[in-house]
């Protein structure tokens, strides 16, 4: 899950490029709904639509909470939320928002910090380290942090592996 423009899409390829992708089932307008991968045929990815929900008006907040809500409290088989985010951006509320509610359900959480592609060395362990300070404000310091990039696959073979091993692996 991911604020609009994140690079939820471009993830989504860079992780399938390793693996067999196969889209399960997407709607038309696929940005407003749920998109189902398998991967491998071992697990599945659930791509939610994407949030940004200041530019939105209230009620297609509204609607999308209630879908995202929805959908997290009542699939049981649900192992963990990767919570995608450009390394550049600071958290807003609509994540501190999404990142309380998550807490409430006791979901592990994973963050991929994406398009360190644009950033020098430094500049990612700065960019890192305020945003792991700053995600102490919603108390989820037990997150799992990756720094990614979806141009040149930085991270994404250790946030493949994050999710194999800790989610997928435990509930098989
Ligand atoms: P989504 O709306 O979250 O699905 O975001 P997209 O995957 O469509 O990406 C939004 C924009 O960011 C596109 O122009 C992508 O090409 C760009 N982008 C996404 N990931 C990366 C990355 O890792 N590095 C760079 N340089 N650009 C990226």
């Amino acid at each position: 899950m991911g604020r609009s423009n994140a690079g939820k899409s471009s993830l989504l390829n860079a992780l399938s490029n390793s693996r067999k992708l196969a889209q399960v089932s997407s709607s038309p307008g696929k940005t407003r709904l749920l998109n189902f991968f398998d991967v491998d045929a071992k697990y599945r990815i659930v791509d939610l639509p994407g949030y940004g929900f200041a530019a939105r008006s209230q009620a297609e907040r509204t609607e999308w909470s209630q879908m995202v809500e929805n959908f997290l409290s009542v699939r049981g088989n649900l192992t963990g939320a990767l919570l995608i985010m450009d390394i550049r951006r600071d958290w807003s509320l609509d994540e501190t928002h999404l990142l309380e509610w998550l807490q409430t359900r006791d979901l592990p959480l994973a963050i991929a910090l994406t398009k360190s592609d644009k950033l020098g060395k430094n500049d990612i362990q700065k960019r890192k380290a305020k945003l792991i300070k700053d995600l102490a404000i919603v108390n989820y310091s037990s997150a799992a942090i990756f720094v990614v990039s979806s141009l040149n696959r930085m991270g994404c073979k250790d946030l493949e592996d994050y999710i194999f091993k800790s989610w997928v692996v435990l509930k098989t």
